[in-house]
């Protein structure tokens, strides 16, 4: 009976290890995601004030920037 109860003691022991250990793991992938986005979202700031980004209007042909999305001399949707 002894051998049962110590064998339960263990298994309730590896049990409350293995819900702190996926705690864990949850917190740093929530960590982790959470550094992706500021990632992202830097990289995408960082694209929007390239200013190389300039596109050609196809109705006037002057090169305005991708950002405005239209023309500034005619409007057209570039
Ligand atoms: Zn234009």
């Amino acid at each position: 009976m002894d051998v049962v109860w110590f064998g339960l003691l263990v298994l309730g022991i590896a049990l409350l290890g293995m819900l702190a250990g996926g705690g864990r793991s949850r917190e740093d992938l929530r960590a982790r995601r959470r550094w992706d986005a500021a990632f992202e979202q830097e990289s995408r700031r960082t694209s929007h004030t390239d200013a190389t980004r300039m596109l050609l209007c196809r109705s006037c042909g002057i090169s305005a920037s991708e950002r405005a999305g239209r023309c500034p001399r005619c409007g057209a949707i570039l």
